[in-house]
């Protein structure tokens, strides 16, 4: 069986054969750009040398990116746990040529990737194409031999790529894997294309034309390519399975999961693991990366990640902080590609370590109020703002914390509601500042406070007043 680390070097050598360079993956806090919260495609590190504004000293590259999706404009957060095929930390395998080969090449060296090197199987493959895009039709047709009911026409933005609202732009074609009719879910396009049966595994961007203005778009002198396949998901198929969570790397996690808490890996508690190794794999990745969990920005996106696993240990009866005991193993899994998680491991070990104690009390004193206040519910109810609130303001539970612990019971939160108690609780706080004749400097130190989502903190602080951290 070919595990993991074998794709991950097969992709990248078959790419380097073919005259690309290896270049390691960037950074999941992008440096060069401001506006987005973390890496979330291979692309990324690229882009100043797609708009040409950044040259380098090769055309054609090949990269394993590590990408997070959660928070920001791809969110996969809420996805975890729930599908087999989404997480909010992956590997995105890309080959990328900066105005070298173009749309009949990049078809051409993805099908012998996938049908030669790889050798899944041509009939359970299919692709999509852009319903404009003749000629990513033809070339599916003539390059892979695909019959026309297996190149699926997609007029949506699903199959359009752009880079901002000016720009490089251009079609992009999806290459699915029917994993069979025992998986529920149907064809790209169809109703029920949001099932697990059929897979994207790899997506083609045509890079061709440059969007100047809102109403204007130009071919581009040397169209590019972009690509991007999920290693867990190329890696599910070449294993014989649908599921992600069934890959040898997710297992050895899952499994490590299991063991460290005295549970059986695919009992009652089977989502529990999966989300505890989901997000490990991103709490490990971010922190060394350099984030680390705080109330604001990127900082509060990996605080909520922690928790989401935190409430999930708690589930399957951890009694200590366990999250932190499974970083051996994913340093073991994954550290010979990524040797920052080797570096980082005190770092990783100690933070989770830390944040886990904090949050333990609050957790467990938190979920009860939450029992309580669900109980008379039935399973249609909805839980009201004050209270979700009360457990963001006073215990530290994130409000997207409350929904996951509410889905599998049907339940939802006010989200209207708790926005109002928490503005109101913010509208208080300023008056009681602004009649204590404080001064303009005491104002800014507010306003900072407030920035950084101060009502968390000093939830911390009401609880120690009253000894209970
Ligand atoms: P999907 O439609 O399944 O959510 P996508 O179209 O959002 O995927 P792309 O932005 O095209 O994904 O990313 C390129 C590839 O990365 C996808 O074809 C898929 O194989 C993989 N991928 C995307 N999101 C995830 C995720 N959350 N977890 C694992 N792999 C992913
Ligand atoms: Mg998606
Ligand atoms: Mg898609
Ligand atoms: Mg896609």
């Amino acid at each position: 069986m070919k595990t993991v680390n074998d794709i991950r070097d097969t992709f990248l050598d078959y790419f380097a054969a073919n005259g690309h360079a290896k270049v390691a993956s960037g950074p999941l806090v992008p440096h060069n750009d401001p506006t987005l919260m973390f890496t979330n495609a291979g692309m990324v590190q690229f882009k100043n040398v797609f708009t040409g504004a950044e040259t380098r000293p090769y055309t054609r590259a090949a990269t394993s990116q590590k990408c997070v999706r959660a928070g920001g404009k791809h969110n996969d957060l809420e996805n975890v746990g729930y599908t087999a095929r989404h997480h909010t930390f992956f590997e995105m395998l890309g080959n990328f040529s900066f105005g070298d080969y173009f749309k009949d090449t990049a078809i051409e060296l993805a099908w012998t990737l996938i049908t030669k090197e790889f050798a899944l199987p041509k009939d359970k493959l299919l692709v999509t194409v852009y319903a404009d895009d003749d000629q990513a039709f033809d070339l599916w047709k003539k390059i892979a031999g695909l019959p026309e009911d297996r190149i699926i026409r997609i007029a949506t933005s699903d199959n359009f790529w752009a880079m901002g609202d000016t720009g490089p732009c251009g079609p992009c074609s999806e290459i699915f894997y029917d994993h069979g009719d025992h998986i529920p879910g149907g064809p790209p396009g169809s109703p029920d294309e949001d099932g697990d049966r059929f897979i994207e595994i790899w997506n083609l961007v045509f890079m061709q034309y440059e969007q100047k203005t809102p109403d204007e778009r130009v071919d581009l002198p040397r169209p590019s390519i972009d690509t991007g396949m999920g290693l867990e998901r190329i890696a599910a198929v070449m294993q014989g399975t649908h599921d992600n969570y069934e890959i040898d790397l997710m297992r050895g996690l899952i499994r490590a999961s299991a063991e460290a808490s005295g549970t059986a890996p695919d009992g009652p508690h089977k989502v529990s693991h999966r989300v505890i190794a989901d997000h490990l794999r991103a709490t490990a990745f971010l922190i060394a990366d350099g984030v680390l969990p705080s109330n604001e920005g990127r900082g509060y996106v990996l605080r909520r990640i922690m928790r989401r696993a935190m409430r999930h240990a708690h589930l399957i009866g951890a009694s200590e902080p366990l999250i932190w005991r499974l970083v051996p193993t994913l340093i073991g899994e994954m550290g010979r590609a990524y040797p920052e998680l080797v570096r980082a491991k005190a770092l990783i070990s100690e933070t989770l370590k830390l944040e886990e104690t904090r949050f333990k009390k609050t957790l467990d004193r938190g979920l009860r109020l939450l029992d309580e206040e669900t109980a008379a519910l039935g399973d249609k109810g909805v839980l009201d703002g004050e209270t979700a609130f009360k457990l963001y303001d006073t215990y530290g539970f994130p409000l997207d914390l409350t929904q996951d612990a509410l889905r599998s019971r049907g339940l939802a939160v006010d989200e209207a509601g708790f926005n109002a108690a928490m503005a109101r609780q913010r509208a208080e706080a300023r008056k009681a500042w602004a009649g204590s004749g404080a001064a303009a400097t005491d104002r800014i130190w507010f306003d900072l406070r407030e920035d950084v989502g101060a009502s968390e903190f000093l939830g911390y602080l009401k609880e120690e007043a009253q000894g209970r951290v």
